[in-house]
């Protein structure tokens, strides 16, 4: 059965307002589920974009001065807001994303712990004393970087947007964000429980628009905006790079990934399988650190991928909204393309389909779970984000031939491995490419570490003190003429 859905915001939010387009221009928002429309949002450019950007700067020298007891209670509030609507948000997510209900719950208590962590950072933001000669003194403050325009993805459309904007606040700046067209809803109910925590009027602002290259434009080419952070595919953050050059932008960037996962022989197998079900099939596999490689010795390839494929059949898929479902749909028909292209190329390359391998019977952009094995690492699934239920295992001999393998990649968000060896753990750890990596572990991401990569997966960090530091300016003052 469906559950109910509730209502939910569909005008952007400038100044503390819910506005729409100046030409009352909106664009239908689709149930990827059932091809419903469930909504409108108003399809904004750059003359909206540029009065958000403006009532930004405006709300700037208030919010920045604000004390921090001020800022942290509101932050505060805001995350228990998160968790008193929780069920609400989740909904609203699901019919415009599709992830299941339980995944979508998970999210909206995850965006809220980074409020909750952060509230208690902005009252940490300490600066330094350095000992200088006998008649200076230095000092070292930190201070808000300023106007912050953000932009983030579908995949994630709640926590992704969460993350910054907790940051953000608690730094002491302001931001207009973007949120991508396919999942513009829970970016404004975030506006909306802003609004409800006493966020000021221009404190946060959100755009939306199907025109993202005029609303990215203008947020780059705007020199009250001092800082971009991005969250979204490799390409769009190098265009974003460029173009925040113009004004020397600062820029956070949590781009692709291509995340491998390595089973060792010593490893507890059936951990690993239930680790890499968590790390591919969360979210339909459509998560910049899901699992993308599964690299297994091959002493216990077999095993492992039995086990995998008996794990990966028994995910039920539907629409998210009804009970026990684990997989929902893709977010449009050209994410099933690439699948079923990825699928198709590995197998041409000798792979074996163990489970899976087509379209769901539901019909739409669903998708049977898949599990390859033998896959070649020359194979496109290797190279590439597939963004799907697609499970690809590699055998390997050595370890070494594991890391060169898991390495061989411009991509370094996130890596995984199993092993009970704790030597190799430490080995293999300071080997492997990546931002982050977890050892018998898939869940990492926690408001309380810092969350980013490394080559083509991005610069800076969400997350943590470390993230707090990327909305923070350091200002060195010299006094000097001491007696
Ligand atoms: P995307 O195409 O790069 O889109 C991301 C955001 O950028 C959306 O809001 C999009 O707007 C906007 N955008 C597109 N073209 C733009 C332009 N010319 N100027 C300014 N903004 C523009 O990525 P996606 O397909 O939505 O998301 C999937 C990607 O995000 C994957 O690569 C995934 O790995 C990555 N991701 C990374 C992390 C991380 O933390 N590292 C987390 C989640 C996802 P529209 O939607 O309106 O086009």
């Amino acid at each position: 059965m469906v559950a109910h859905v509730p209502s939910f915001r569909q005008q952007a939010f400038i100044n503390g307002e819910w506005v729409n387009a100046d030409g009352r221009a909106s664009f239908a928002v689709v149930n990827p589920a059932t091809s419903e429309t469930i909504g409108h949002a108003p399809d904004m450019g750059a003359a909206e974009t540029r009065r958000a950007i403006a009532a930004a700067a405006a709300a700037l020298p208030l919010w920045r001065r604000a004390s921090v007891m001020a800022r942290a209670q509101i932050l505060r509030r805001m995350s228990q807001l998160m968790i008193e609507e929780q069920d609400r948000l989740a909904r609203v997510m699901t019919i415009e994303q599709g992830k299941p209900l339980a995944e979508a719950r998970i999210e909206i208590a995850y965006g809220a712990s980074y409020f909750d962590w952060f509230a208690e950072e902005s009252r940490r933001i300490y600066g330094d004393i350095i000992p200088g000669s006998q008649d200076r003194r230095l000092f070292v403050i930190r201070q808000p970087i300023g106007v912050v325009g953000a932009i983030t993805p579908w995949n994630f459309p709640s926590a992704m947007l969460a993350r910054k904007m907790a940051t953000a606040l608690a730094a002491g700046c302001t931001m207009v964000a973007k949120p991508a067209e396919l999942t513009p809803f829970s970016a404004l109910e975030l506006a909306d429980l802003a609004m409800r925590a006493g966020v000021p009027a221009g404190v946060f602002n959100v755009i939306t628009t199907n025109a993202a290259a005029a609303v990215g434009e203008e947020l780059t080419h705007n020199a009250l905006v001092r800082k971009i952070t991005f969250t979204g595919s490799t390409a769009i953050g190098r265009l974003l790079l460029k173009q925040a050059s113009e004004h020397i932008q600062k820029c956070s960037m949590e781009l692709g990934g291509n995340a491998p996962l390595i089973v060792f022989e010593d490893a507890d197998l059936d951990r690993a399988v239930a680790g890499a079900v968590t790390a591919k099939f969360r979210n339909a596999g459509q998560v910049c650190i899901a699992a993308n490689r599964l690299l297994a010795h091959v002493s216990i390839a077999n095993a492992f991928a039995e086990k995998l494929a008996a794990a990966c059949a028994a995910l039920r898929v539907g629409n998210g909204l009804e009970d026990g479902v684990a997989i929902g749909p893709l977010i449009s028909m050209a994410a099933v393309e690439k699948v079923e292209r990825h699928i198709a190329d590995a197998v041409a390359r000798g792979a074996r389909v163990l489970t899976g391998g087509a379209r769901h019977a539901l019909g739409g952009s669903f998708f049977q779970p898949t599990v390859l094995d033998n896959v070649s690492p020359d194979s496109l699934i290797c190279h590439e984000e597939t963004f799907g239920p697609v499970a690809p295992v590699m055998r390997f001999e050595t370890e070494e031939e594991a890391l060169n393998l898991a390495n061989a990649t411009p991509f370094g968000l996130a890596s995984y491995f199993y092993s009970r060896d704790i030597s190799r753990i430490f080995r293999v750890a300071e080997k492997l490419e990546s931002g982050m990596v977890g050892v018998n572990e898939t869940a990492i991401s926690t408001a309380i570490a810092p969350f980013g990569g490394v080559k083509y997966s991005g610069l800076g960090r969400e997350g943590s003190r470390f993230g707090l530091e990327d909305y923070l300016e350091k200002k060195y003052i010299c006094l000097g003429g001491v007696e």
